[in-house]
């Protein structure tokens, strides 16, 4: 069975659309993957997430070895299992997340002690124990373990940083590699990182080629350095990366971040703000993001996006959406989800069907036309 193989069947200008085929399933690129923390993308079932044109989704290294912890989920059988989810999953390795949510970070050569912001507990991550954690988890795509400093900071901060983790992805490519049996029906990405310097970038992807991933993530990146930074730095980023392998936008984003930088020849996405921002009661349409919570929708019997063809759009009221949430009913947070998480897989099949035909240009100033309408 193919362990992993990337085919690109069209481009348009930078754009390209194509499959990674795995041994648990097709991935059709660009690809959006659901964010599922904690073993679970929250108010969804599995089922519904699958229904919804999700291929894969992310699973947090950085919560799932705090709780239930990853020697626990190994004895359940696997995160697969464990969730109810039998496509792919991709792991992030935890050193972001380490970065942004834990307390008293020691960072060394050797990699990161840290203190859980659950209950203060002391742990170690370093290359070698995160690529342990994601093959007890199970992962299909596993990513290499790096440092993702703060965009603000100063170049000569960002290059020893980005040097380290260069450093630390070979041992993650090691590490990963010493797992025979998971490396067999896995794949390995390494992480660009140099912020938003383009000589720093190139260093970066020159050094990540000479170890050799599967596919190529730009990392450090949608920390706070605004949209415009962020395309420019993908203006040269993502051709820095081999063509014939997969390319993914860590941590991204809006709907229009999304169609920028695959325009740019970006293939893969992950971001919490579908989901997260539905359960806050905001919603994403076609003609830009509303919010369910406000007055106007409270005696609309309209659906949140009357092109949307989701289950929710083709069964519930803004109306009573808008009552769902104003009263902090659960079932509000579950529909606002699947309508958002629906609506991104729309906008990546629409991005697809659009490189396919050649008519990508049109596609995105469409998109972008009726998305800032307002
Ligand atoms: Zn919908």
């Amino acid at each position: 069975m193919t362990r992993f193989q990337f085919n690109i069947h069209a481009r348009d200008g930078k754009a390209r659309t194509g499959t990674i085929q795995m041994q648990r399933g097709e991935i059709r690129t660009p690809a959006f993957m659901p964010v599922g923390t904690a073993a679970t993308v929250k108010a969804m079932k599995p089922e519904t997430v699958r229904s919804i044109g999700a291929d894969i989704i992310l699973g947090n290294t950085y919560h799932l070895m705090l709780r239930p912890g990853a020697e626990r989920v190994a004895r359940l059988g696997g995160l697969h299992k464990f969730m109810n989810w039998d496509r792919p999953i991709l792991t992030d390795s935890g050193g972001y997340q380490v970065m942004s949510l834990s307390e008293l970070r020691k960072i060394t050569e050797e990699g990161v002690t840290f203190a859980s912001h659950i209950d203060g507990s002391r742990h170690n991550l370093t290359p070698e124990r995160s690529m342990e954690i994601q093959r007890l988890l199970g992962s299909d795509i596993v990513m290499a373990f790096d440092e993702c400093p703060r965009a603000d900071q100063g170049k000569d901060v960002i290059e020893r940083s980005m040097l380290m983790s260069m450093r630390w992805a070979r041992r993650s490519r090691e590490g990963f590699d010493s797992g025979e049996e998971h490396a067999a029906r896995s794949a390995l990405f390494g992480i660009q990182q140099g912020g938003l310097n383009e000589d720093l970038r190139s260093i970066s992807a020159g050094k990540l080629q000479e170890i050799g991933f599967d596919g190529y993530a730009i990392g450090g990146l949608a920390v706070g350095e605004g949209q415009e930074a962020m395309f420019a730095t993908l203006d040269f980023a993502p051709t820095q990366l081999p063509d014939d392998k997969p390319r993914y936008l860590m941590g991204v984003g809006k709907p229009d971040d999304l169609v920028g930088a695959v325009e740019r020849g970006v293939d893969m996405f992950d971001c919490v703000l579908p989901s997260r921002s539905g359960r806050n009661g905001q919603a994403f349409t076609w003609s830009g993001p509303l919010n369910i919570r406000n007055a106007k929708h409270a005696e609309d019997t309209g659906p949140i996006d009357e092109h949307c063809t989701c289950s929710v759009c083709a069964t519930y009221s803004r109306a009573y959406l808008h009552h769902l949430q104003k009263a902090g009913e659960i079932l509000g947070a579950m529909l606002m989800t699947e309508h958002n998480l629906a609506f991104y897989q729309q906008l990546m099949a629409g991005m697809r069907a659009a490189i396919a035909e050649g008519r990508f240009a049109d596609f995105a100033a469409r998109f972008r036309a009726r998305y800032f309408a307002r």
